[in-house]
């Protein structure tokens, strides 16, 4: 029996990235089993461009453990895309490469009755940004019509340069060039927002950021959130994630987070680094205990807060370091930015931040 259970009164649905190792509907009874309220998963290797297909015994237990956990894959359950979809690569060989990748997932998607689907937007590399971004749009167009109903949720970037995504302004201008818009939505991540250089880790600039938000992009096509702390400061366009409490957002991010009612109903996935599924168990718990915290002075929150920054704060001290050197260099030869290769890899890498059992995951 699993210690932890499913918070059926919390208005928001908290979940994680969890395995599917052995079958892809064991992620169905894993995030059951940690208490999830809605959950992402890898419908295929991460690592590889091909998988074998599904047999029809594997989505008909899929379909029935829903029911019986009581997830809508409708709503409930987000996929992520690999990491290596690049589908504004210049080079069109790896871009239709991509294509076959993406659609092969959305189809995996929508036989086992999924309806969203995250996709990192990918990077213009060295071609024309505003170019590429039309690419990726007129592939996401081609997506939509060769599929039926899933969501293809764009997620915003934590790197800067020609990462598409990290300005939000990036994904609107996709979106203004999606045919059928009931089809494209967002995913912000908590982490990447904050390491783009968008401060939310205090009430008045995560309030400010959700105006601009809203302005730019629009909470209609709000569709999902990645939780994660950031392990590196704010702008260091470092995509690292934390565990919620030890980075440089702080536990009372969160508690915003559990308190915008912008974001209920919809899926709120960690992607945290944890040594096992249980590490999420709590992580879970202690955002559906923070929803019923209303005040930021609370003494118990303060306590935890304390205990979970001095917890990260050796590796927040290291990534200080690591980017006030990086400034330095910066400044020292102030040439046009470019992505180099290594941050492209990190920056689309989640694989790595995810538990070691999730590392390992075949199917
Ligand atoms: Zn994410
Ligand atoms: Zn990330």
């Amino acid at each position: 029996m699993s210690k932890f259970i499913r918070n059926t009164t919390s208005k928001y649905k908290f979940g994680a990235h969890v395995s599917t190792a052995g079958g892809v509907s064991n992620s169905v009874t894993n995030a059951f089993n940690i208490g999830c309220n809605s959950f992402a998963l890898f419908l295929k290797s991460p690592r590889k461009w091909v998988s074998p297909q599904y047999t029809q015994d594997e989505i008909d237990k899929f379909k029935e453990l829903c029911v019986k956990h009581n997830y809508n894959p409708l709503t409930d359950i987000l996929p992520h895309g690999q990491y290596f979809i690049n589908l504004a690569n210049p080079e069109v060989e790896k871009a239709e490469k991509s294509y076959d990748s993406l659609i092969d997932d959305l189809k995996r998607a929508e036989q086992l009755g999924i309806g969203l689907y995250n996709l990192h937007p990918g990077s213009s590399l060295k071609g024309d940004h505003t170019v590429q971004l039309k690419q990726l749009a007129d592939y996401l167009n081609k997506a939509i019509k060769e599929t039926k109903f899933v969501k293809i949720v764009l997620e915003n970037m934590a790197g800067t340069g020609n990462l598409v995504g990290s300005d939000l302004h990036d994904l609107r201008t996709v979106i203004d060039m999606i045919e059928d818009q009931s089809r494209i939505g967002v995913c912000i991540d908590t982490c990447h927002t904050f390491a783009a250089g968008y401060d939310i880790s205090n009430k008045e600039s995560f309030d400010e950021f959700w105006k601009m938000f809203d302005d730019v992009v629009g909470y209609k096509y709000l569709s999902s959130i990645h939780l994660n702390d950031s392990k590196a400061p704010l702008g260091a366009n470092r995509d690292l994630h934390e565990k919620i409490g030890e980075g440089f957002l702080g536990l009372e991010v969160f508690r915003l987070i559990a308190h915008n009612e912008n974001l209920r109903g919809i899926p709120v996935v960690l992607e945290t680094p944890q040594d096992d599924d249980t590490g999420y168990g709590h992580e879970i718990d202690t955002l559906e205990w923070l929803e019923t915290i209303d005040d930021e002075n609370n003494k118990e929150l303060v306590a935890k807060n304390i205990k979970l920054q001095s917890q990260g704060e050796k590796v927040r001290k290291e990534q200080a370091v690591k980017f006030k050197v990086k400034q330095a260099r910066a400044t020292k030869s102030p040439k046009k930015r470019t992505l180099v290769k290594d941050e492209v890899k990190s920056a689309n890498s989640i694989t790595s931040q995810l538990t070691k059992k999730r590392r390992t995951t075949k199917k």
